[in-house]
C-alpha cells in the first residue's frame, strides 16, 4: 500500500494533511480500505489514529497534526468518519467536525500561497492571488462574494463583517490567515455531510468498529457533554416567560447550530440575571457542539462579576438586539418593552396572575361543589383530614 500512496503522484503529505480533500477519497477508494479488515494487524496503527482523532476531537474539541505516518493519518480519517457515524450521536458529528476544521486551520495557515488555492479550488471557490497593502495588512487573496459571505456568515468577530471588508471590483479582499479561517469553514461543514452520509449508508456497525463506538459513546457520557440540562426543565427559571430573542438563542444552542459571541453572551447576562447561577450555565451549555468547561466557566464568571473588572453585566437592550441582529420579531409585549429583562418580568408576573386565579377559580368551583354535596373540601369522608395523631 506504501508503494501505490507513494506512486499515485499527488503529494503523500499533501493528502494525508487534508483528508477530507476529493482527490484524498479517490486514493482511499483506490487503495480499497475495507472496513470489515480493520481488525488485520497491517491496519492496527489506522484503527488506533482513527479512535486518537475521534478522541481527541471529544476531549479537547481539536484533532492534532498526527503527521507521523502519511499513510496512516490518510486511512485513518475515513475510519474515523465511519466511527463517528457508527455512534449516531448529532452532538458527536459537530463537534468531530468542528476538531477536524480547527486542525485544518493549523496546518493550512502554514501553506504557501499555491497551495491554499488548489484547496480552495476544491471547495469550489474562485478565489484570486493579489499583492495588496493597506494599514500595514499584506492581503494576498481576493475571494468571489458568495464564497466569502458563505464562510463568513457564522463567525463571531466584527471584522469579517462585510462593511469592515476591503471589496475591490467586486471581490473580497483576505490574508492568508484569513483564508485558512474561512477554509475551515468549508472544511467543518464537508466532514459534517461525510459523516452524515456515511450514517445513511451504513447499515450496521462494522464489526473491528463495535468496541471502539462503546468506547466513544462510553467517554462523552463521562463527560457529559451535549447532555446539559434542558431549560424547560429548570425549576427557578420559567420558560415560558422568555422573550422571543432568548428563546430563539436557546433553540439554536440546543439545536447546536452556530450562535454568534454577542448572542452567547446576551443569552449568559440574561440567565445570570433571572436567577440561576454560573454553576447551571455552565452545565446547560455542555449541549453546545464546541463546548469547553475551562472556557465556559471562565466566560460565564466573568460575565457574572466574579472576574476581571468585577462587573456584573446585563443583557443588552432591545435597541442593541436588534442591532445585532438578534431580535427575531417582536410579540405584542415586545412592542411595550425596551429590554428582555423588562419583558420576562412582566411575563412572568402576567403568568403567575393568571396561574394564581385559575387556582383561585378551581377551589372556588370545588368548594361550590363539595358544598352542594354537603363535604368539606380537603377533608376525608366520615373523618378528620388526614387521620393523624391528636395533640
Ligand atoms: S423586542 Fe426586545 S425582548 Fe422582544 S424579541 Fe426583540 S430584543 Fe427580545
Amino acid at each position: 500500500m506504501r508503494v501505490r500512496l507513494a506512486g499515485a503522484g499527488l503529494g503523500r503529505l499533501y493528502l494525508a494533511r487534508y483528508p477530507f480533500l476529493r482527490a484524498a477519497s479517490s486514493l482511499v477508494a483506490e487503495l480499497g480500505l475495507d472496513l470489515s479488515e480493520l481488525s488485520s494487524p497491517t491496519l492496527a496503527p489506522v484503527l488506533k489514529r482513527a479512535l486518537g482523532r475521534v478522541v481527541e476531537g471529544v476531549r479537547r474539541g481539536k484533532v492534532s497534526p498526527g503527521l507521523e505516518d502519511e499513510y496512516v493519518e490518510l486511512l485513518s480519517f475515513p475510519v474515523a468518519i465511519a466511527l463517528v457515524a457508527s455512534t449516531r450521536n448529532e452532538f458527536l458529528r459537530r463537534r468531530y467536525a468542528l476538531a477536524e476544521a480547527k486542525r485544518a486551520e493549523e496546518l493550512l495557515a502554514l501553506e504557501p500561497l499555491e497551495k491554499l488555492l488548489a484547496i480552495a479550488r476544491d471547495f469550489g471557490w474562485w478565489a484570486r492571488p493579489v499583492g495588496f497593502l493597506e494599514n500595514g495588512i499584506f492581503y494576498e487573496f481576493s475571494l468571489a462574494l458568495r464564497d466569502y459571505l458563505r464562510n463568513a456568515a457564522g463567525l463571531k468577530d466584527k471584522k469579517w463583517r462585510l462593511v469592515n471588508r476591503l471589496v475591490r471590483s467586486g471581490r473580497v479582499l483576505a490574508t492568508r490567515a484569513e483564508v485558512a479561517r474561512l477554509l475551515a469553514e468549508e472544511v467543518r461543514r464537508r466532514v459534517e455531510e461525510l459523516v452524515l452520509k456515511a450514517m445513511r449508508e451504513l447499515r450496521e456497525v462494522p464489526g473491528p468498529l463495535k468496541p471502539y463506538v462503546e468506547k466513544v459513546l462510553a467517554l462523552l457520557s463521562e463527560l457529559k457533554l451535549g447532555e446539559g440540562p434542558s431549560l424547560e426543565a429548570a425549576g427557578e427559571v420559567e420558560f415560558e416567560a422568555f422573550p422571543p430573542c432568548m428563546k430563539a438563542i436557546y433553540a439554536a444552542l440546543s439545536e447546536r447550530r452556530h450562535v454568534p459571541h454577542a448572542g452567547r453572551f446576551a443569552f449568559t447576562a440574561f440567565l445570570l440575571n433571572i436567577g440561576m447561577s454560573v454553576d447551571e450555565i455552565v452545565e446547560l451549555f455542555r449541549r453546545v457542539a464546541d463546548f469547553s468547561e475551562k472556557i465556559t466557566r471562565y466566560q460565564v464568571e466573568h460575565i457574572a462579576g466574579e472576574r476581571g473588572g468585577r462587573t456584573r453585566y446585563t443583557p443588552p437592550s432591545c435597541k442593541t438586539m436588534r442591532s445585532y441582529g438578534l431580535c427575531v420579531g417582536a410579540d405584542e409585549l415586545c412592542q411595550r418593552v425596551g429590554h428582555p429583562l423588562t419583558y420576562y418580568r412582566r411575563r412572568l408576573w402576567r403568568l403567575r396572575k393568571a396561574r394564581r386565579a385559575g387556582q383561585a377559580e378551581r377551589e372556588e368551583r370545588e368548594a361550590g361543589e363539595a358544598s352542594e354535596g354537603g363535604e368539606v373540601p380537603g377533608e376525608p369522608q366520615g373523618g378528620r383530614a388526614g387521620g393523624g395523631e391528636d395533640s
